[in-house]
């Protein structure tokens, strides 16, 4: 039997089919039972979450206006800023931190009549592609628990595969909403730059992030991005565009789709299965009639080079104002201010975050500067025009999500370049700013979940869905659920 979505969710709730309170208590129930296996959340507050449940409840009673979400359960990543319990980043010099206000997105979760139930796990302050990096140690993933989720929104993923929740919100920088629905076979997207204001959210590449859904498909996915999308006036880079109707844009009549085709992503070190479960899918998409169309992404060799500069800079800058001194972890014992500082951040910080911040510092020295950082600013315009050069011919890029299927918890942790590989395909978009979304197109011989990737222009998200969506009204991969979400 495939699982409710977050439509059938709300919309039973709007109908008083059932009540918000009988879903959010089954959510909470999931959770008990799942997360001594799974290890997905952060934290969570099952008391504010039936309250915000009987409200809505009560609204809908009273016949009142109760929002696009009404009454359905939610996770979001623990680098969202709530102004209840703990934000962390998964991060020890962040683990007692009670931010003061709500991100834009969590206000507009919840006055959309979302229930936020908590805060799922995450790679310490977004750096990772495993969710291994976590300081409270890592997520499994649902299909097999002895791999990875995927990061670093690992967590966020992993509640929406194992049933926990239909939907949740993550943050995507190089790949962090993508790989992880990839690796744990559901739907997720990264929106275009600026469709999604980041105010409150806590910053590791500011010129990169974006905030974006996970859910079991398209449509709830497209759902869910209507509802953060938009304008907001505290934060600068996000983009005065109207919203369009996601949902509605589903249905809309679909004509000669031209898909692009880059062998730029389908070269060394593609696994073997992934890349024959990606090609069966675009067959998929040629006998639905669409125009498979090889294009050309010259400078994409050196995107993973200019991604690990440019993160790795804006990183270093973000991460400074974890001082010991203005808010977060403070050594308990200093010999004097100095060590104070030093040891405060030798502490808090993880192994992964502590190298980020010593590589990110290096390429912003004077110096070092023109050779690193400059270079791969030009590098990244380059990659841009690449694909502003392509989208003239093209409505989607197609390719693998991962290189990999889901690698097992411990494979690539001392060994962080392979680590780094898995973006090999993901972080092209961050770059570019275009908007990117995965979704799932099969399975390998282990039963492992394997993701298409789907990028489009700028602000083309309606377009973009529409055409992932056409994929899952013709396959059912995206109804297939591990058995742990059975249970
Ligand atoms: N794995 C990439 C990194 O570690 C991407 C992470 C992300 O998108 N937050 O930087």
């Amino acid at each position: 039997m495939s699982l409710p979505t977050l439509t059938e969710i709300r919309d039973a709730i709007r109908s008083r089919k059932i009540c918000s309170r009988e879903w959010v208590d089954r959510a909470l129930n999931r959770i008990q039972t799942l997360e001594p296996k799974l290890h997905a959340l952060v934290s969570y507050d099952g008391d504010r979450a039936m309250e915000q449940a009987e409200i809505i409840d009560e609204k809908i009673a009273r016949g009142q206006p109760v929002g696009e979400l009404a009454g359905t359960p939610i996770l979001i990543k623990d680098n969202l800023c709530t102004s209840w319990g703990r934000t962390t980043c998964s991060s020890r010099i962040l683990e007692q931190f009670a931010a003061p206000y709500d991100a834009c997105v969590v206000e507009k979760l919840e006055s959309a009549g979302a229930v936020i139930l908590g805060k799922t796990n995450l790679d310490e302050f977004a750096m990772g592609s495993s969710t291994e990096n976590s300081a409270f140690g890592p997520t499994r993933n649902p299909w097999h628990l002895d791999r990875s989720p995927g990061g670093s929104s690992g967590g966020s993923a992993t509640v929406v595969a194992a049933d926990v929740v239909a939907a949740s919100l993550g943050s995507d920088t190089g790949g962090s909403i993508r790989q992880p629905a990839s690796f744990c076979g559901v739907v997720g997207l990264k929106p275009t730059y600026g469709r999604v204001s980041r105010y409150g959210l806590v910053a590791y590449g500011s010129s990169l992030d974006q905030i974006g859904p996970f859910a079991r498909n398209v449509r709830d996915a497209a759902l869910l991005l209507g509802v953060i999308a938009g304008k907001d006036p505290r934060d600068s880079t996000s983009v005065d565009q109207p919203v369009p109707d996601y949902v509605a844009a589903l249905d809309a009549p679909l004509n000669g789709v031209r898909i692009g085709l880059a062998e730029e992503y389908f070269g060394e070190g593609l696994d073997p299965e992934v890349r024959k479960i990606v090609e069966r899918a675009l067959d998929a998409y040629r006998s639905a009639g669409a125009a498979i169309v090889p294009v050309h992404l010259q400078h994409m060799k050196y995107a993973i080079a200019a991604y690990y500069v440019i993160v790795t800079a804006e990183a270093s800058s973000n991460l400074a104002r974890y001082d010991g001194v203005h808010y977060g972890y403070r050594t308990p014992n200093p010999k004097d201010y100095v060590d104070m500082y030093c040891t405060s951040r030798q502490e808090g910080f993880g192994p992964e975050v502590r190298r980020r911040i010593m590589l990110g510092t290096y390429v912003l020295s004077s110096g070092y500067y023109d050779a690193y950082y400059l270079k791969a600013a030009k590098v990244r315009t380059l990659i841009k025009h690449d694909f502003e050069k392509a989208f003239e011919q093209v409505d989607v890029i197609a390719c693998p999500t991962s290189p990999t299927p889901p690698i097992r918890i411990g494979e690539r942790i001392n060994d962080p370049l392979a680590m780094y590989l898995l973006d090999v395909y993901t972080v092209s978009a961050n770059l570019a700013g275009i908007p990117g979304l995965s979704l799932p197109c099969g399975f390998t011989e282990a039963g492992l979940p394997v993701g298409l990737q789907l990028m489009g222009p700028h602000f083309g998200e309606d377009r973009l869905l529409r055409i992932a969506h056409e994929y899952q009204s013709r396959t059912d991969w995206h109804t297939r659920r591990p058995a742990i979400a059975e249970v």
